[in-house]
């Protein structure tokens, strides 16, 4: 059942004289009922402060935000009463700045931690108050609490990150795929443009690899455990990476490791280092054991700074070593 109003709107006189001729006075009656539905109905915090920031009125909504069922006994308090200190000085500061340049704060978000330690978010607005000479007298402001909807963008937010990372990652390996490979080349481009004076450790080198002789495990074994072949040499390669380095699978049996202030002797190194992993390494498909080897090609951004021509400088490199009897690096 709604509650009656608090004694201060409820002005039995001015009913009376309600329906009297007096334009003055049924505006003044008017006034008066919108203030009061405003103040008591409104689910959005309205207040009314001093120039010390001193709350000399407020609605139902705002107190009973801090579980107070009568308004009244806000009276007097200010938000050091009711908020943590850090806020309530943000707020005191904020409204003697309005008070002293008259210019109000619209929308601004607030993210408070209330006494019971739960986070709440509000968007509040704060005015100059003035009396009927202009004169600023106080502020006074609305907020809204936002939390849910603060809450829901969160949700959103994380659900965003989840598929923006699960649309990198190749299904079949789990590894980084082809459009992640792309958009990882782009920005670490980028970063080097943005240098204004690179020394040699500013580049970035790419190795291309080629599973040798892939299609003879799908012919051996059938295309599942080809699969399964593929997923061991992906977690391979993965493990190869060293600190800041990354794997792409970026097509059937081919990958590219992208690997940052790298030159073009160093990630030969690095190169040859994957080959002989990969040479050395074994899986077991239906019981008999596999032993995969790769062609490798290396290119350096120093070399080749249009990125669709140092993908194809890696390529041609790697198609050199498959020429030259594979399991080679050039
Ligand atoms: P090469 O030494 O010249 O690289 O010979 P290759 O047999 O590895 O042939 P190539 O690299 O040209 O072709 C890769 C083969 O890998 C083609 C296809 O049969 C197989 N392949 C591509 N994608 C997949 C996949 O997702 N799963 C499986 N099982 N096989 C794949
Ligand atoms: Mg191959």
């Amino acid at each position: 059942m709604k509650q009656k109003p608090p004694a201060l709107f409820h002005d039995k006189n001015q009913e009376k004289v309600c329906g009297s001729e007096s334009q003055y006075v049924r505006e003044s009656f008017a006034d008066k009922l919108l203030f009061h539905t405003v103040m008591y109905d409104s689910s959005d915090t309205i207040y009314f402060k001093d120039l010390q920031s001193h709350f000399v009125f407020c609605s139902r909504a705002h107190a009973l935000g801090f579980n107070l069922c009568n308004p009244s006994e806000m009276i007097g308090k200010s938000d050091y009463d009711y908020f943590p200190k850090a806020f309530a000085d943000k707020t005191f500061r904020d409204e003697q700045e309005i008070i002293r340049t008259g210019i109000p704060l619209i929308n601004a978000v607030e993210k408070i931690t209330m006494q019971n330690g739960k986070l709440r978010w509000y968007s509040a607005s704060k005015y100059p108050l003035c009396d009927e000479t202009g004169k600023t007298i106080g502020t006074w402001g609305t907020s809204r609490d936002i939390t849910d909807l603060k809450r829901a963008e969160a949700a959103l937010a994380r659900a965003n990150r989840k598929l923006r990372e699960q649309s990198r990652i190749d299904d079949l390996s789990g590894i980084y795929n082809r459009k992640y490979f792309y958009e990882m080349l782009k920005k670490m481009e980028k970063k080097i443009l943005r240098i204004a004076n690179p020394t040699p450790k500013d580049t970035f080198s790419l190795i291309a690899i080629d599973i040798d002789h892939f299609k003879e495990i799908n012919d051996t074994f059938g295309h599942l455990d080809g699969d399964n072949a593929i997923r061991h040499i992906s977690i391979l390669l993965q493990t190869l990476c060293r600190k800041g380095e990354r794997v792409f699978r970026v097509g059937g049996d081919e990958y590219i490791l992208l690997l940052p202030n790298t030159n073009l002797s160093m990630a030969k190194d690095a190169a040859e280092r994957i080959r002989l992993s990969i040479e050395k390494s074994e899986f077991v498909l239906q019981g008999r054991a596999c032993h995969p080897t790769a062609s490798i090609g290396v290119a350096c951004y120093d070399e080749q700074k249009e990125l669709s021509r140092l993908i194809h400088t890696a390529d041609m490199r790697l198609y050199q070593s498959k020429l030259e009897g594979r399991n080679k690096v050039t």
